[in-house]
């Protein structure tokens, strides 16, 4: 179970509201010219297509945004472009991502026939208040029912909550995970509530209207949620993702294996190598922007850089060391392009070690779950 995979990531920029805590290229429109919008993905797909040839896609997916407002005849569009374009891997997982309300429940079917074979649905909560204090559009009830009609549709599934609320209590959360459990199938995500820069709860912190839960309160929470999921046969795969053995989000991997993948839409990324070099990929941001550069020049890439070796092996630490299987020592001497002695600093990685926080073995660096829990702290003492 570590071959990166090879996936293609389409960016949706649409929502129906913008959600307070939300901090991703996510738009609100009265309209949008779907016929447009279909065929201007297509043909940023086929321009990176041209950069990619003869190599098999592992997964597919759709994110946002809120790509379950797009239409399925654009999905189902997308997907057989892709196979015309690259051979599909025997059991490629093709992922949209849905949110639990009504309309978008009544086009399940139409995603399924379309291809789409797992869907992850941002239920964010089952507490009616703080479904509201999130912004969210649905209910729990209305989550619930998503999550059914998931389960019957699609092969796999899974749903997202965010815990570590304001003032959320560890009973609280355990009662909430619980009724979630019931319902989990082979994967789930849990986020911790983080404050991230412009959006609407960075303002109402700083006006004073709710703080965040202390570092403590929020460690004990993730303490207690991997621990009760271990207890129902979900392990913590990667930090916030917990799934039953094989069922872990392929996409996902990709990323966090350092593997390649495409991405195509307004702010989309992608890493892509070719040859010995590997390229950052960027597409425009402004939704606008990107249909008009993509109409007009056939794709909006509006970054394309060498990837610098220090830079590779910083990203596949940080990417690889949130998985719990960790890093292979071979991928660590393939990135940086030197022997492990010479990539990593060994005086920092020993005092990594001793502190408990990575370890050596099996071939592989990994991070302890105290070393998960700190990871941005110990990246930064292990490539100081
Ligand atoms: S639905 Fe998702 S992408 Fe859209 S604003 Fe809310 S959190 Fe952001």
């Amino acid at each position: 179970m570590s071959a990166p995979g090879f996936g293609l990531y389409i960016h949706w920029p649409f929502c129906k509201a913008k959600c307070p805590y939300c901090d991703f290229n996510s738009h609100v429109r009265e309209r949008i010219d779907h016929t447009r919008w279909r065929a201007a993905l297509l043909r940023e797909l086929e321009h990176y297509a041209r950069e990619t040839p003869g190599r098999a896609l592992t997964s597919i997916f759709f994110g946002g945004g809120t790509p379950s407002l797009m239409e399925p005849e654009t999905v189902a569009a997308l997907i057989a472009r892709a196979g015309a374009l690259f051979d599909f891997a025997p059991d490629i997982e093709i992922t949209l991502e849905a949110n639990p309300t009504s309309v978008e429940i009544g086009k399940f079917g139409a995603f399924r026939d379309a291809g789409i074979n797992r869907v992850s649905l941002g239920v964010q909560s089952l507490v009616a208040g703080d479904l509201k204090f999130l912004g969210r559009q649905h209910d729990a009830a209305q989550a619930l029912a998503a999550v059914r009609m998931a389960a019957e549709t699609f092969g796999r599934f899974s749903f997202d909550l965010i815990y570590a609320r304001p003032t959320q209590t560890l009973a609280q959360w355990q009662a909430e995970l619980d009724r979630a459990l019931e319902f989990a199938a082979g994967h789930i995500s849990l986020y911790q509530l983080t404050i991230e820069p412009g959006t609407q709860f960075e303002q109402a912190v700083a006006r004073g209207d709710f703080r965040v839960l202390d570092e403590e309160r929020a460690a004990e929470l993730y303490e207690a949620t991997v621990a009760r999921l271990a207890q129902a046969g979900l392990a913590d795969y990667e930090i916030s993702n917990f799934a039953r053995p094989g069922q872990e989000s392929r996409h996902n991997l990709t990323y966090w294996r350092y593997g390649d993948y495409i991405g195509i839409g307004p702010g989309a990324h992608g890493r892509l190598t070719l040859g010995a070099e590997k390229f950052a990929t960027r597409q425009h941001r402004a939704p606008e922007a990107w249909l008009d550069l993509v109409e007009r020049d056939g794709h909006a890439t509006r970054q394309r850089d060498l990837v610098p070796r220090a830079e590779r092996l910083s990203e596949l630490l940080m990417m690889g060391l949130r998985l719990k299987e960790g890093v292979q020592l071979a991928r660590i001497e393939d990135e940086a392009a030197k022997p492990l002695a010479q990539a990593l600093d060994q005086p920092h990685l020993q005092r990594l070690i001793e502190g408990g926080f990575l370890a050596l073995g099996d071939n592989r660096l990994t991070a302890t779950q105290q070393g998960r829990q700190r990871l941005d702290a110990v990246l930064a003492a292990l490539l100081a």
